[in-house]
Order: structure tokens, then sequence, then C-alpha cells
């Protein structure tokens, strides 16, 4: 697919060693970020009744699959900024921990697509799904637009339903 051609490896950012996949000029494409949403949600047409993503640019193509599949959006925000008691799962960083957050705007029992930008070692993504199972959800299934090969993300993510557009390597 041409898009794959439109995600950038940016070296040294943001740190030295690192090769920071760059989705904008993805982004930026009209043809290009129509392809990679449909084939994002593909294999999971009829699977869902909501989709959720991942703060920041998981928020873009799920906002986007949302709309085509006229379904709602249920944003998993990073921690300390919804407004609202909100539910919440901690995971580890490199250096540090972080939290995901969501408040459980949709009934319970509802079945769930998770939505993100790029898989690296998965923490972000398990704790996403985590969340979504506290929430009382159904995760039916996890799709990313570009997983980073050999971080070991793909078997950190305890879904079968992992589903990866491009794959670096
Ligand atoms: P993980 O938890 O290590 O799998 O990192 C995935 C999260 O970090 C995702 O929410 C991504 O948005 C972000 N991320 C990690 N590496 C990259 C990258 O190279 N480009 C863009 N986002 C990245």
């Amino acid at each position: 697919m041409r898009a794959e051609q439109l995600i950038l490896g940016i070296p040294d950012y943001p740190a030295p060693g690192i090769i920071f996949r760059d989705i904008m000029p993805l982004l930026a494409d009209g043809p290009a970020l129509r392809a990679t949403v449909d084939a994002l949600i593909a294999p999971f047409l009829g699977t869902f009744d909501v989709i959720a993503g991942l703060e920041a640019r998981g928020f873009l193509l799920a906002s986007a699959a949302a709309y085509s599949t006229g379904v709602g959006l249920l944003p998993i925000r990073k921690a300390g900024k919804l407004p609202r008691p909100a539910a919440s799962v901690g995971y580890e960083l490199e250096y540090g921990v972080a939290e995901v957050e969501a408040h459980n705007d949709v009934p319970a029992g509802s079945r769930v697509l998770l939505i993100d930008d790029v898989l690296a070692t998965g923490g972000t993504l398990e704790a996403a799904r985590e969340l979504l199972e506290l929430l009382g959800y159904t995760v039916s299934g996890t799709a990313v637009l570009f997983e980073i090969d050999g971080m070991g993300g793909r078997a950190v993510v305890a879904d079968p339903h992992l589903h990866t557009v491009f794959t670096s390597g």
C-alpha cells in the first residue's frame, strides 16, 4: 500500500538510538488516510458496538473509524485529564510508570474495537485492553496502524485478535 511509504522513520528521536515512526505525512494524505482506516477495521466489521482510541494519535484513527462505521467513540486518556471519576490501569514504562483512564459512557457488555497508532513494547495497548475489561466491556479486537517488530509488543497484548496494518523490518 502506498500509505506505508508515508510513515517516516526519524532517527534518534526522542533519544539517541531510537527510530521514531512518524505517521503525520500519512494523516495528511486523503487517499492514504482513508485506505489505512479501512484496512484497520476491515477484519472486525460487524463485531463491535463502539471504538476506543488511545491518546493522542489513536484518537485520530479511532474517530475516523467510528465515523465511517457509524458507532460511538470511547477515548482512552492519559492520567489526570478526565473531569469525572474514571477507571484507571497503571503500566510500566522504560523509565517510570503511566496510567490510562476512561469513563463508562457506553453500556456494560458493549463490544469494543481498540485502536492505536504504533505498537512498540505493548504496555500501553495491554493496559488499555485491561481498562476496557475493568469497565465491563468485551474487547472484540485490537487494531494498530504500525507494529515495530522485535520489541515484543505482540506477546504482551493479550488479544488473539490483534491486527496490525504495517510492520517494520
Ligand atoms: P508501547 O507501550 O511501548 O507499545 O508504546 C506505544 C505507545 O507509544 C503508543 O500509544 C504510541 O502512540 C507511542 N509510540 C511508541 N513508539 C512510537 C513511535 O515510534 N511513533 C509514534 N508513537 C510511538
